[in-house]
């Protein structure tokens, strides 16, 4: 598997568990607000190094007494053909798993639940479901396939019993509070839904580090106005 990064051990990226991160290389969106740039450039360009595997896996096995999981994140990780090989690894030593997923190949996700290689899947609602609004969140890279997917994961998570989460980086000029609530309206009945502050440094536009973010009062109103919708509301700061 293509990984362009590591952190040994974090407690913020997994809730309750101590968990290593992987980040996959290579991603199909060009979200302007994304902070991941160094991750986008695809595997076989230049510039596009990335650990080796065996390495990644004897270092996991080594930490197993003070590790509880291992999250994979991005980048885009179903980009990468050997996701689920790699998630089969991790599993047989013993670790819980988690995906951080923008949601655009559903065929890979519905493998990954169906061989119970995921136990917690984070999934990015870029926009309001619609069309021309989710391309913009995306940065103009949004196919019609790939809209079809997000939606239709969507779906397959609020189905399947494993721990979701859907998040949604809220930034000024893509998300008024309506759109927010018509989100949570989209996933009602699902059990967590975060609210990621929009952090203006180092983004993929250079244009959004002028971009003044909400401030946390307001995505606190933005989360009440989501608890009718989803269990649990929380606000993410960066
Ligand atoms: S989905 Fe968007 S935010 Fe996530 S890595 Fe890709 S470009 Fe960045």
């Amino acid at each position: 598997m293509k990984v362009a990064g590591i952190i040994k051990q974090s407690l913020v990226d997994y809730p309750g568990k101590i968990a290593a991160v992987l980040f996959a290389r290579g991603c199909n969106f060009y979200c302007p607000f994304c902070h991941n740039g160094h991750l986008l450039i695809k595997p076989g360009k230049a510039g596009a190094e990335y650990l080796d595997w065996q390495e990644i896996i004897e270092l996991l096995r080594e930490r197993k007494s003070f590790l509880d999981a291992v999250v994979v994140s991005g980048g885009e990780p179903c980009l990468n053909p050997e996701l689920p090989q790699a998630l089969s690894q991790i599993k047989e030593l013993g670790y819980t798993t988690k995906l951080d997923t923008n949601g655009s190949r559903t065929a890979v996700l519905a493998q990954l639940v169906e061989q119970s290689l995921v136990d917690y899947v984070a999934m990015d609602i870029k926009g309001v479901l619609e069309y021309k609004k989710y391309l913009e969140a995306c940065g103009g890279r949004l196919t019609n396939e790939d809209f079809l997917n997000v939606k239709g994961s969507l779906y397959l998570l609020q189905k399947a019993e494993i721990e979701v989460e859907f998040r949604t980086t809220v930034v000024p000029p893509l998300h008024k509070q309506e759109d927010i609530l018509a989100i949570a309206r989209h996933i009602q009945g699902a059990s967590r839904y975060s609210l990621q502050q929009f952090n203006p440094g180092h983004t993929l536009n250079p244009d959004y580090s002028y971009i003044t973010p909400y401030t946390r009062e307001e995505l606190q109103y933005m989360a009440q106005e989501c608890r009718p919708y989803v269990k649990e509301v929380k606000v993410l700061n960066t």
